[in-house]
């Protein structure tokens, strides 16, 4: 198991603390795979229960005594009928990470990022945040007993996020300005040594969230979708899904690959930009903005990985309106009983898009991750919905309300 950059390749010890490669392209974690394969197989890892840590082998742990876990992961990969019917397809799933202990996909790596820093000693931990990231950090670093700071958007956070963040104990720091710069503010402290950085950047946050693949692969009994929808912000989950996804096959788990499809809001859409000039470079956009505020980012670090999962799978990239966001996570509630936050419902927006423009074919098996809980954003909820009919202690006119519904 080693560091090694995906621009150079150059490797480095697995205890080495440096975020990124001297070159200054991102790292990954490399494993040992035929290692692996002796060592896994489906039977085996059914024989343990559901979640980030079924699949041990693929993680970058050595000592298991050391785990800090909130019992992440095995989230619901739920068949949506209602919705595939309203859109004309035949296989449509959504893999709710909403359902993770702080309610985002994020603590998937924070429970590997933080059993690291527990490896490695550390004792302060910290991360920039739109919300969800901090929140997690937050959770897990009070459960391991260690210090954390975090760097909010001033005013940008959603009041969950925020309320998560606060209550587990974070040192919460408001800056004023947007995502991309507290997380070039954090990563100076991090260069100084002053904190354990657990942003995307960081390579093993990435190796917890592979196991979205590998547990959307476990759910539907080893067979493989043809497409996986995932909301990009800074572009880190659409990456280690991808690698999940990659490694089950090297490791005779799997047999195919399903072509990754990136959604962005259009107020922040650097990556779909980029996609649409057939580049493997982007053009950070400078005052991103969209009611998505976890997708509130103009220049995602791990753009280099999201571009390559999405060009070598076949995939496609694609923006949405704050209005086609809103519109879906009302269809997704309403038709589903799933519950999702705006930056969740642009994978289902992107799907409809993508429908309509003739580039997602309606017989394709298709699994939308739906990355964040709706509870963490009731503001947006409830600007969304009709207001709550107020009336006084009156039989008759409760009457003529039920006749009418
Ligand atoms: C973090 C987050 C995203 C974006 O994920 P990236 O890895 O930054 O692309 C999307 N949705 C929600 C709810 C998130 O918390
Ligand atoms: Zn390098």
């Amino acid at each position: 198991m080693i560091q090694k950059c995906i621009f150079c390749g150059k490797e480095y010890h697995i205890d080495d603390i440096i975020y990124t490669c001297r070159c200054g392209g991102l790292l990954e974690i490399v494993y040992d795979y035929e290692e692996i394969k002796d060592k896994v197989s489906k039977e085996s890892l059914r024989k343990r229960e559901i979640g980030v840590w079924r699949y041990l082998e693929y993680l970058p742990v050595e000592n298991l005594e050391k785990i800090v876990s909130l019992q992440e992961g095995g989230t619901p990969l739920y068949r949506c009928k209602n919705l595939g019917e309203e859109l004309g397809l035949k296989e449509l799933y959504v893999k709710n990470e909403g359902a993770n202990p702080t309610g985002s996909f994020k603590d998937r790596g924070m429970t590997v990022g933080v059993t690291k820093a527990e490896e490695l000693g550390i004792d302060v931990v910290g991360c920039a945040s739109t919300g969800n990231t901090s929140a997690s950090l937050a959770a897990y670093s009070a459960r391991a007993g260690k210090k954390c700071i975090v760097l909010l958007p001033g005013g940008k956070v959603a009041l969950g996020k925020l309320a998560q963040a606060m209550f587990y104990g974070a040192k919460v720091v408001q800056i004023r300005g947007n995502f991309d710069e507290a997380l070039e503010m954090v990563r100076k402290l991090a260069e100084d040594g002053k904190l354990y950085l657990l942003n995307s950047i960081n390579p093993f946050r990435l190796e917890g969230q592979k196991t979205i693949g590998f547990e959307i692969c476990d759910q539907l009994n080893w067979k493989v979708p043809d497409r996986i929808i995932v909301p990009v912000g800074n572009a880190g989950n659409i990456s280690a899904i991808w690698k999940g996804f990659k490694e089950f096959k090297e490791t005779g788990i799997i047999e195919d690959l399903p072509k990754m499809t990136g959604i962005q809001a259009e107020g922040a859409k650097p990556i779909v930009d980029a996609f649409k000039r057939n580049s493997r470079s982007i053009v950070p956009v400078e005052n991103p903005e969209t009611i998505a505020t976890a997708i509130r980012i103009g220049n995602p670090v791990n753009y280099p990985k999201a571009l390559d999962a999405i060009y070598s799978s076949g995939g496609y990239a694609e923006s949405v309106s704050d209005r086609e966001i809103t519109e879906a996570q009302k269809l997704l509630a309403r038709k589903e009983g799933i519950f999702v936050e705006p930056a969740s419902a642009a994978s289902i927006a992107g799907l409809m898009k993508l429908l309509e423009m003739g580039i997602i074919d309606k017989d394709e098996r298709i699994v939308c991750v739906t990355t964040g809980n709706g509870l963490k954003d009731p503001d947006a909820a409830i600007r969304a919905s009709e207001r709550p009919i107020e009336i006084e202690c009156d039989m008759e006119i409760l009457k003529s309300i039920i006749e009418k519904i």
